[in-house]
C-alpha cells in the first residue's frame, strides 16, 4: 500500500470514528427526550386517578364576649374579612340596645359580614351567676338579651348562650333553647388590657390564645379592649400562617350542635 492509500485510510477511519461519535452523543440525546416523554405521560395519567382526600385544615372559633363595642368590634370584623375567616360575639344586651359602647351598629356589622351573634347576659352585672341567681333574674338576662338581638336583626335564628363567666347550673343547660358554649383556651385578655398599646401585655395575650392551640379549639377574648383588638391582629396573622381556618362556634361543632348541652370545645377534624 502507498503512503498515500495508507493516509486516506486513516482518514477515512478518522472520520467514520467521529460520525459514530456523534450518533452516539444524539442516540443518548434521542434516548434522554424518550424518558422525558414517558415520565410526561406517567405524570398525565397520575392525574387523572382519583384524588387521594385531602387533609383537613385545622379549625378554632375565636369567640367575642361583653360587646358589642362601636369601635373595636368593627375593628375585629375588618380583620377577619382580611383573612375570610369568621367568630363569634356573645353580646350583652344593653350594650346592644343601651349607650354604653353603643354597639348595636357594630353587632349588625358583624352579622352582615357572616360573623355569628350569641347571647351573654343583658347586664353582665358579675355578682349574677346563672349558677344561683332567681329565675326571674336568669329569665329577664337572657330574654332582654335574646329581644335587644331581634330588634336590631330580625329573624336572626340565635343558637348560642355563653353565660357569664361561664357559670350556669347543669338544669339549666339541659332546659336551655340554647347550645351553651364554654372554652378551651382562656387568653385571660382582661387582665392585659392597660395600659393600651403595651407591647407585653398584647404578646400576653396573642401567647395565651396560640401556646397550645390546637384543632378544635373554642378561643376566649373581649371585644371591648384595645390590646384584645391589637392582640387580635396577630393572632388573626399568625393562625393563618399555621394553616388554620378561623370559623363560627355553630360551624365548629357543625352536626354536633345541639340546644340543651354544653361544650367547651369542637371535635377535632
Ligand atoms: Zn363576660
Amino acid at each position: 500500500m502507498t503512503s498515500i492509500k495508507k493516509r486516506l485510510l486513516r482518514t477515512a477511519a478518522l472520520c467514520l470514528l467521529v460520525l459514530l461519535t456523534l450518533a452516539s452523543l444524539g442516540g443518548c440525546s434521542a434516548s434522554g427526550n424518550r424518558s422525558e416523554y414517558v415520565s410526561d405521560t406517567q405524570s398525565e395519567v397520575g392525574t387523572r386517578e382519583p384524588q387521594a382526600p385531602q387533609p383537613k385544615r385545622p379549625r378554632v372559633a375565636l369567640t367575642f364576649d361583653d360587646g358589642p363595642h362601636n369601635v373595636r368590634t368593627k375593628l375585629i370584623v375588618d380583620e377577619l374579612n382580611k383573612y375570610g375567616y369568621h367568630a363569634t360575639f356573645f353580646v350583652v344586651g344593653n350594650r346592644v340596645d343601651g349607650t354604653e359602647y353603643r354597639g348595636g351598629d357594630a353587632m349588625v356589622y358583624a352579622a352582615q359580614n357572616g360573623n355569628e351573634i350569641g347571647i351573654h347576659g343583658y347586664t353582665h352585672e358579675m355578682s349574677v351567676k346563672y349558677s344561683s341567681c332567681s329565675d326571674e333574674r336568669y329569665e329577664y338576662e337572657i330574654s332582654n338579651t335574646a329581644r335587644a338581638i331581634l330588634e336590631k336583626l330580625p329573624d336572626y335564628e340565635i343558637r348560642l348562650m355563653r353565660p357569664i363567666g361561664g357559670a350556669i347550673s347543669e338544669q339549666r343547660v339541659r332546659e336551655s333553647p340554647y347550645a351553651i358554649i364554654n372554652w378551651s383556651v382562656d387568653t385571660l385578655d382582661y387582665t392585659f388590657r392597660s395600659p393600651e398599646g403595651d407591647t407585653e401585655q398584647i404578646d400576653a395575650i396573642v401567647q395565651n390564645a396560640l401556646a397550645d392551640v390546637s384543632d378544635g379549639d373554642i378561643i376566649l377574648m373581649h371585644d371591648i379592649y384595645n390590646n384584645t383588638y391589637e392582640a387580635t391582629v396577630i393572632i388573626l396573622a399568625r393562625l393563618h400562617e399555621m394553616g388554620f381556618d378561623v370559623v363560627t362556634v355553630s360551624e365548629l361543632l357543625g352536626e354536633e350542635l345541639s340546644a340543651g348541652v354544653r361544650y367547651t370545645r369542637g371535635k377535632n377534624n
